[in-house]
């Protein structure tokens, strides 16, 4: 089957690649390159890294939604953050994994990379701080794109902390680089998704009806994004 997708190239020892409206990325080290997500249909993401570095690609997962987890069955392990097990399990994901927390850091050879947890979108949601980069890897809670809040295990107050948190932060890194929506983003959009979120606990926010594949939804609007809801 022909995939689409594409490999972009962010500097010397950094790619993207977008498979349809989400993005991974391959970050290279002097010993080693960590792959962050698998995307929704590349299976082959590990032969895609390793077309791309000759150093051993490790891999890490933001968190367990099926659209960043496609390809995690050709690595033996991965990084994840423990409490996202469940969520990653529910969606038919399978292996061994080393768990992380935020605080933990990687080192790739000169690179190293701090683990940040912001639970909320999902349990176990973790971003990733290249200090090489001054750049944050936000995975799905920070972007401008369409952020799912629906299901088990979502909790849009928990996420209005995470992103709380992670204001006070903010002089820590110059860009963001998200898995949807627009790559860069401004640090700012994690003001004004809080702001977003509280307008929205508040019942400030008018939503209209969303259609997901059968499954009736809110569509909340706040101007830097959209929510997507349960009632
Ligand atoms: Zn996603």
């Amino acid at each position: 089957m022909e995939q689409k997708y594409e490999i972009i190239q962010i500097d010397a020892e950094t790619w993207r690649i977008e498979d349809g409206t989400v993005r991974c990325y391959l970050l290279v080290g002097a010993d080693a390159a960590l792959l962050i997500d698998t995307g929704m249909t590349l299976r082959n993401a590990r032969e895609i890294a390793e077309g791309l570095t000759d150093k051993p690609v490790k891999l890490l997962i933001t968190h367990g939604d099926p659209d960043h987890i496609a390809g995690n069955g050709s690595f033996p392990t991965f990084y994840m953050q423990p409490d996202e097990e469940p969520n990653y399990r529910a969606f038919g994901g399978a292996g061994d994994f080393i768990p992380i927390r935020g605080g933990d850091t990687l080192d790739l050879g000169g690179r190293e990379l701090e683990i940040v947890e912001l639970p909320g979108h999902t349990p176990g949601s973790i971003a990733v701080l290249d200090r090489s980069r001054r750049a944050l890897i936000s995975g799905d809670p920070i972007q401008n794109g369409r952020i799912f809040m629906f299901g088990p295990a979502r909790d849009l107050r928990q996420y209005l902390t995470s992103l709380r948190a992670l204001q006070r932060r903010i002089g820590e890194f110059d860009a963001i680089w998200p898995a949807h929506g627009d790559f860069p983003v401004s640090p700012d959009l994690i003001g004004k998704l809080a702001i977003g979120a509280e307008r929205i606990l508040a019942g400030q926010v008018t939503w209209e009806p969303h259609d997901m594949r059968g499954t009736p939804l809110r569509a909340y609007n706040v101007g830097c994004a959209t929510f997507l809801m349960q009632e």
